[in-house]
């Protein structure tokens, strides 16, 4: 039987009006308007689409948003120089550096620079560590839109045994420590498998829940799947395709087709993760602005 199709664009706009709702109360109630920088450095074509759809979205949840382009080649001193500004502009509850960054830049330099009240994409460690230790703060937007997306459609994951392939600071890693929660949404028995996994399939088949974030186009096939999984395909690759004008198709990491027909759900790519990511964003900076008043 085909799998139902989790709506990732729906579930994202329904997060996003509930985001617009708590910004015009908070503006109504104290007079903060939420802001939310967005740094991107070079000219990435992916990460120019990201920031500007990111930007879009705040603006229409009523968030003040502002993107500072940096050229390519900026130095990594200048970008920590913005950084340090941006944590002390009290117009901006969040910070956002969108990766990659360019060679010449160590990134962990630059994220660990951000002020830890301000990092809404949850990659600082003081973030990521409260994240470790069961209190978290801010998820990291990809792990939290996952876990949103699981429980508003009913896969909630208390009890299951959820699989996660790829470990990753800023979606394997974060996604396992949040399903493991012993929380509302969580609370879930965790396998993290990766590069170094031996018999993976073994592993993946095991999984009532499984995770796919490893960057390989297609690479969870029906074989690796057992009957009635719920499927969370993060991946979001770049194939050729010369039918395409643009030259190639955005794919998953999973075989959408053939695993969709042994699914009980599975996320679709584009239309999945990708958009919850964003909505994400947008409440973790709502969420700051309102403890900046101490809510
Ligand atoms: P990454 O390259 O940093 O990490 C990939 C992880 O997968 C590594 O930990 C590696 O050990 C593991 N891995 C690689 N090949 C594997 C294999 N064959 N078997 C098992 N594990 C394997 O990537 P990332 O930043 O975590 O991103 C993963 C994917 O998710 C990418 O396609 C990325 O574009 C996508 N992504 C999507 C969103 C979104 O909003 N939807 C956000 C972030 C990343």
């Amino acid at each position: 039987m085909a799998a139902e199709i989790i709506n990732g664009n729906e579930i994202a706009k329904q997060v996003r009006g509930e985001v617009a709702e708590g910004v015009a109360a908070l503006k109504a109630s104290t007079g903060v308007e939420p802001g939310l920088a967005v740094v991107l450095v070079g000219e990435d074509a992916a990460s120019a689409v990201y920031v500007r759809n990111k930007g879009r979205a705040a603006e229409e949840a009523g968030i003040y948003s502002e993107t500072y382009r940096l050229p390519q080649e900026t130095e990594q001193d200048e970008i920590v120089e913005l950084v340090r500004q941006l944590n002390a502009d009290d117009r901006f509850h969040g910070i956002l550096v969108q990766l990659p960054l360019p060679p010449q830049v160590d990134e962990e330099t630059v994220l660990y620079t951000i002020d830890p009240a301000k990092d809404v994409d949850g990659l600082h460690p003081f973030n990521l560590g409260r994240l470790a230790a069961g209190n978290p703060t801010f998820v990291p937007c990809t792990p939290a839109g996952v876990q949103e997306m699981l429980v508003r459609t009913g896969h909630d994951p208390a009890g299951k045994h959820v699989v996660v392939c790829g470990r990753s600071n800023i979606v394997g890693k974060p996604v396992s420590l949040l399903l493991l929660q012993k929380a509302a949404g969580a609370n879930a028995t965790v396998t993290v498998c990766h590069t170094g996994t031996r018999d993976l399939g073994e592993i993946t088949r095991q999984g009532d829940i499984l995770i796919a974030a490893a960057g390989r186009p297609e690479f969870i096939t029906a074989d690796m799947v057992k009957e009635g999984v719920v499927v969370v395909d993060v991946g979001i690759n770049r194939v050729d395709d010369a039918t395409r004008e643009r030259g190639y198709r955005l794919t998953g990491d999973v075989d959408f087709g053939p695993v969709s027909e042994v699914a009980a759900a599975i996320t679709p790519v584009p239309g999945g993760v990708g958009p919850m990511t964003i909505a994400m964003l947008l409440k973790n900076t709502l969420q700051s602005a309102r403890r900046s008043v101490g809510g």
